[in-house]
């Protein structure tokens, strides 16, 4: 008897299904997947691939810390797909860095690249590590070992990290260092674009540390004044002051928005009249977080929420925004600026209250383009300027926003819905395209 592809798969995925925990975030992120593929029409096949990673590598290994004991450390790389080209993602570092979280994540990164139009697959790190309480030593040393006990899992055509939560581009250039010195480096190899995300000298992009937040903004401005808000006066509260938040908020403040809030790990403080969001990152910089800052009123959680404003930008964690938080917040529209900040009970309640969400895929999808820039200048040997960066940057989100405004029309949906639609129907027509192997 002959079986279609779609009963095949279809049956060894429910043969080796893991139950998932009720707040399981993978089961979240395949649900709205499974929705916006509903409303596709995706062929059932291609839904069942997308339903769980291809790879999922969990490393252990200890290393010495600065007080002469030894430490296991967990680490994760999940690769989730690569119809479109090699794995793509970052790495976090955070003390609650979980499987289950980083395969959304993985899963998401799959989404924004097709979205975003570069020719990059899907993938996501972790390790399970607080940087706040480590030294520099210790982190260079964790770093240095993840690498090496990924060895040949990453590489510059087949799987390239990034920098995510928690880490930055000293830790890429690390990560870099180590594959040359290790895998690449047996066979006479130096190749720069094994990371993107890197410091200058070493092979990083003009443009990229501030590239999240640099795409938000373009977003914004794509996608604001349909909603009725310029972002001229626009008053803008932000949870989160970390790369994402506060290039977001400086670029925003640079085109006169006004920043009337932002709150973080340390606190939350409103200014009626706009805060300098330079000074705030200066200070940010130097404190480790926005409490105290001189120039705001700190206040506690409820009068944070309670602040009119015209949009929202949570830049921090996923799930942040809850149901509790879905039916105090006064604002018209929510930048998800973070990957899945709007927890699914919220989602609902948002939508009744009329405000409007801009989705994280296509909000933040700045970072991974001009991860794809450095990428391609790595492997040319070349130095684009800035302008340059920022030029190619803007047509690459204005494109990707005129087809989501185009699928929302065409399929009457929400806009998170015609995000993923876009992302599913590239990777659907690659897979009719190129059959299933053999
Ligand atoms: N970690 C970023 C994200 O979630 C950037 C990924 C990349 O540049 O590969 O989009």
């Amino acid at each position: 008897m002959k079986t279609s592809v779609s009963e095949l798969v279809t049956a060894e995925r429910e043969s080796t299904e893991i139950p998932e925990a009720a707040d399981s975030l993978f089961a979240m992120a395949v649900n709205v997947m499974n929705h916006a593929a509903d409303v596709l029409g995706l062929d059932n096949y291609i839904r069942s691939i997308l339903s769980q990673p291809k790879n999922s590598i969990i490393v252990n290994f200890p290393v010495q810390m600065d007080d002469g004991n030894y430490e296991i450390v967990r680490g994760f790389r999940i690769q989730h797909n690569n119809a479109l080209g090699p794995y793509k993602g970052g790495i976090r570092y955070h003390e609650d860095v979980a499987l289950d979280d980083v395969r959304a994540l993985a899963l998401w990164m799959t989404l924004k690249c097709s979205l975003a139009g570069v020719p990059f697959g899907g993938a996501k790190g972790g390790v399970k590590v607080n940087p706040r309480e480590r030294s520099r030593d210790e982190m260079c040393r964790i770093t240095r070992r993840f690498t090496s006990a990924l060895g040949t899992n990453i590489g510059p055509d087949y799987d390239i990290p990034a920098p995510d939560v928690g880490t930055n581009a000293q830790t890429m250039v690390w990560i870099m260092d180590t594959y040359m010195n290790t895998t690449a480096g047996l066979a006479r190899q130096l190749p720069l674009n094994v990371v993107t995300g890197k410091t200058l000298e070493c092979g990083g992009s003009l443009g990229r540390e501030k590239a999240t937040g640099q795409g938000v903004v373009y977003v914004c401005e794509e996608m604001l004044p349909a909603m009725g808000i310029t972002l001229k006066g626009a008053r803008v509260a932000l949870q989160g002051y970390g790369n994402v938040g506060s290039h977001t908020a400086m670029l925003l403040h640079d085109l006169g928005a006004k920043i009337v809030g932002v709150m973080d790990h340390t606190g939350a403080i409103v200014e009626e009249n706009g805060l300098d969001a330079h000074k705030l990152a200066e200070y940010v910089a130097q404190a480790g977080g926005v409490a105290d800052f001189k120039e705001a009123t700190a206040v506690d959680w409820d009068a944070f929420y309670a602040v009119e404003t015209d949009v929202f930008i949570p830049a921090a964690l996923e799930k942040m925004i809850t149901a509790d938080i879905a039916k105090c917040i006064q604002t018209k529209v929510i930048v998800e600026a973070a990957n899945g900040p709007t927890d699914a009970p919220a989602e609902p309640i948002l939508s009744e209250r009329g405000i409007e969400i801009l989705p994280a895929i296509l909000c933040n999808s700045g970072g991974v383009t001009v991860s794809y820039f450095e990428w391609v200048q790595n492997k040319n040997n070349e130095t684009w300027v800035l302008e340059d960066v920022d030029r190619r940057l803007r047509r690459y989100v204005a494109e990707m926003c005129a087809r989501v405004r185009k699928t929302r029309r065409e399929f009457n949906c929400d806009m998170r819905t015609s995000a993923y639609v876009v992302a599913l129907q590239r990777i659907g027509d690659v897979y009719k395209q190129r059959g299933i192997f053999p």
